[in-house]
């Protein structure tokens, strides 16, 4: 089992895009929960990425 994962990570994820961390801000208060993306650019990038990556896989 990997330590070190805290409960408390709630503030801060880790962009799926970038992979940087980025932490909560006020703008995704009604879903943080689902905030994958650092940013709306990040999200646009990814979704090529993803694309490419769901057809190769
Ligand atoms: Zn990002």
């Amino acid at each position: 089992m990997p330590k070190g994962i805290k409960k408390k990570n709630l503030s801060q994820k880790t962009c799926v895009s970038c992979n940087r961390p980025f932490t909560w801000r006020k703008k995704w208060a009604r879903d943080w929960e689902h905030v994958k993306y650092c940013s709306d650019s990040c999200r646009k990038h990814n979704r090529l990425i993803h694309f490419k990556s769901y057809n190769g896989y």
